[in-house]
């Protein structure tokens, strides 16, 4: 055991291995992965809630069609 040396970070976007707090991308490992990163920000900004969940369309054309319905006795 050394004292005095951090633990290595891993990168929150892929895992991998970061440089240290000096680098250019901190906390990231790279510049691609901090890019990777605002863009899922700017991703759940930018949805608008209510768009999803759309409900069934309300035709006539629901019901279960049993083939062959057997009757036995
Ligand atoms: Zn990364």
């Amino acid at each position: 055991m050394k004292p005095g040396r951090a633990p290595p970070r891993a990168c929150p976007v892929c895992g991998g291995p970061v440089a240290g707090r000096g680098a250019p991308a901190f906390p990231f490992c790279s510049s691609r992965c901090r890019l990777v990163d605002l863009g899922a920000w700017l991703d759940e900004a930018m949805r608008i809630p209510g768009t999803e969940a759309a409900a069934p369309p309300a035709d006539g054309t629901g019901g279960v069609d049993v083939p062959g319905a057997g009757s036995e006795g």
